[in-house]
């Protein structure tokens, strides 16, 4: 992937050369990033920014919308990580005499320890990923707490609930094997919204599919999931540990 700017539309964008067919443009908040055929001139790429101008620019103008529902962490005392429906606070202490970053949950209070000589980029690195690794720990106990109440309304239960990174989804369901996947990141959201998440793909047990009998099945359970569904849509971006790694 390489960056280049744009002088005709004043654009910053990045492009990533890809075995594939076709010309693709994103627009999300890291801004313009195109992917295209091996080989594809820069001037053909160019052209065609500038075709779809207008529909960039519009799409560049909501993601400076959402962008301000963002805030970046810096994994320092005093910042307050989210769990389901509270903060807790985080506390990290520089040490002489470790080797490796570590993280414990205690008292409602997040504490970590890290090398002294850690730069801010390896503080950030380890310590969201010990965050995510807790996220994934601690959600997969609650998500099963919720399922003990949620499974039995709906008739069905999984074989298996996976917590795990997914780039795009909240939830997936395979109705063949029965399992679900939950994506940690909804563990930052409020818990009935985790419930919606929940349901959804439980319905998928009885639907593998999004049908009017689907939605019938979620709102049997959840009577206002359209209103939990476009809390998601709305904040669903502010729910990352989101993390600027420049400057
Ligand atoms: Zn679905």
């Amino acid at each position: 992937m390489f960056a280049k700017h744009f002088d005709k539309l004043n654009l910053d964008y990045s492009i990533e050369y890809k075995t594939k067919k076709n010309i693709a443009i994103y627009v999300d908040i890291n801004g313009v990033r195109v992917t295209a055929p091996h080989r594809t001139s820069i001037k053909h790429i160019e052209d065609l920014l500038l075709k779809k101008s207008s529909w960039i620019l519009k799409k560049l103008h909501q993601m400076d919308e959402t962008k301000q529902l963002v805030t970046y962490k810096e994994f320092t005392t005093g910042e307050e990580i989210p769990y389901l429906d509270n903060n807790y606070p985080l506390v990290v202490t520089s040490k002489s005499n470790i080797k490796k970053a570590s993280l414990s949950f205690q008292n409602s209070c997040f504490t970590a320890e890290i090398p002294d000589n850690y730069s801010s980029t390896e503080r950030k690195t380890a310590l969201k990923q010990l965050l995510i690794k807790w996220y994934k720990t601690q959600g997969k106990n609650d998500i099963q707490e919720r399922l003990k109440y949620l499974c039995p309304k709906l008739g069905k239960h999984p074989s298996k609930v996976t917590v795990k990174e997914q780039k795009t989804l909240w939830g997936s369901c395979n109705p063949i094997r029965k399992t679900i996947n939950i994506n940690w990141r909804i563990l930052m959201a409020p818990i009935e919204i985790v419930d919606y998440i929940i349901v959804h793909e439980l319905a998928h047990l009885h639907h593998p599919n999004h049908s009017p009998e689907f939605w019938r099945t979620v709102s049997s359970i959840l009577p206002d999931y359209k209103e939990r569904r476009s809390w998601l849509k709305k904040h669903g971006i502010t729910l990352d540990l989101h993390t600027k790694f420049k400057n």
